[in-house]
């Protein structure tokens, strides 16, 4: 699945809570949320799966159906945007996160301190 984006994002996040280390199968998650209006292209397919964050909201993942990659994310938390994996972008210096989801759930030898931390209000 391929998704064109325009502009730049409205903030990146990294996630370190349990469901983003079961979604991305790592420590973390690495994310870019966009305006849904910024999607000049989508071309493919995707599966959504759909959980309730620990707010009670719903989010859903979307998944390429060919390789499996979470492409991106959507949530009830989040009207008219999306959150996409950063990893996607295959950009070295695509911007860093600024804020950091769930710190306390961080696997200890991460070094992710410079990064601000959030209330786990989107997790
Ligand atoms: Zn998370």
């Amino acid at each position: 699945m391929e998704l064109e984006l325009n502009g730049e994002p409205r903030s990146v996040y990294a996630c370190a809570c349990n469901e983003c280390q079961r979604c991305t199968g790592t420590a973390f998650a690495y994310r870019a949320i966009y305006p849904e209006t910024a999607i000049i292209r989508r071309r493919g397919d995707t599966k959504a799966w759909r959980r309730t964050g620990t707010s009670g909201r719903w989010l859903e993942q979307h998944f390429c159906t060919d390789c499996g990659t979470v492409v991106f994310m959507s949530a009830e938390a989040l009207a008219g945007a999306i959150s996409v994996s950063a990893g996607c972008f295959g950009e070295a210096d695509f911007p860093p996160p600024r804020m950091l989801h769930w710190p306390e759930r961080m696997h200890h030898w991460l070094c992710l301190e410079d990064i601000a931390t959030a209330t786990p209000a989107s997790a």
